[in-house]
């Protein structure tokens, strides 16, 4: 895992997991691309296969954290923000988290860090379930290892208020450990409502606490 730390000011960015160390099929690629280009004596392309495989495999990182004004409790809470992306990408596998990151990429501005949502563009459901769980995560970090309590549930972006104010409070109310929530994070799950059928149907002793939850926001 390569992490970069970045003393730079990127607005409300905090960070970010494009996992470029793991990228294989990137790297197959453009290594492939190399040998085949090589052997029939195309030296342009060889030289430009060489520059991306080397890119991917040397220069890029899997995470990085943005440094400059951040408290001790904001870094230690994004690493796990991230970390929570990471472990999406573990689980949901490179391809489809390249539709997350093409969306973020794609629909993503500066008032707007992860679109406006409704659009049903390919990776906005993979977008909302990754996003909900990282904050989620950091929330719980927040409230059971730093002791604080006044992040919580906050989130100005557009989906997942209250479903991080849910996933948040069965993390820490220790209803659900993160590994219950992490080991349903399969391919499938392209939202936050299938996300908790999903918890409601594999950990059925949890249902009742779990719906009991949603009902307060009416979800
Ligand atoms: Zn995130």
């Amino acid at each position: 895992m390569k992490l970069w730390c970045m003393n730079a000011n990127l607005g409300t960015v905090g960070g970010g997991a494009p996992m470029m160390k793991h990228l294989i099929t990137s790297r197959v690629l453009s290594g492939s691309g190399a040998v085949l280009s090589y052997l029939a004596s195309l030296n342009w392309i060889f030289g430009i296969s060489v520059v991306i495989a080397a890119a991917i495999n040397v220069m890029g990182p899997d995470i990085l954290l943005v440094t400059r004004n951040k408290t001790y409790e904001d870094l230690y809470a994004v690493t796990f923000h991230e970390l929570s992306h990471a472990s999406h990408f573990t689980s949901i596998g490179e391809w489809n988290y390249g539709k997350l990151i093409w969306y973020e990429m794609t629909h993503g501005n500066n008032e707007h860090l992860y679109g406006v949502g409704g659009t049903g563009t390919e990776g906005e459901g993979y977008c909302e379930v990754s996003e909900t769980y990282a904050f989620s995560i950091e929330n719980y970090v927040r409230s059971r290892v730093l002791d604080n309590q006044e992040r919580m549930g906050q989130s100005s972006h557009y989906f997942f208020g209250d479903y991080v104010k849910v996933l948040s409070q069965l993390l820490i109310d220790r209803t659900l450990s993160p590994n219950e929530v992490f080991s349903c994070l399969t391919p499938d799950i392209q939202s936050m409502d299938s996300l908790l059928e999903g918890l409601c149907i594999r950990y059925p002793s949890k249902a009742s606490a779990i719906e009991s939850e949603m009902s307060k926001y009416a979800l």
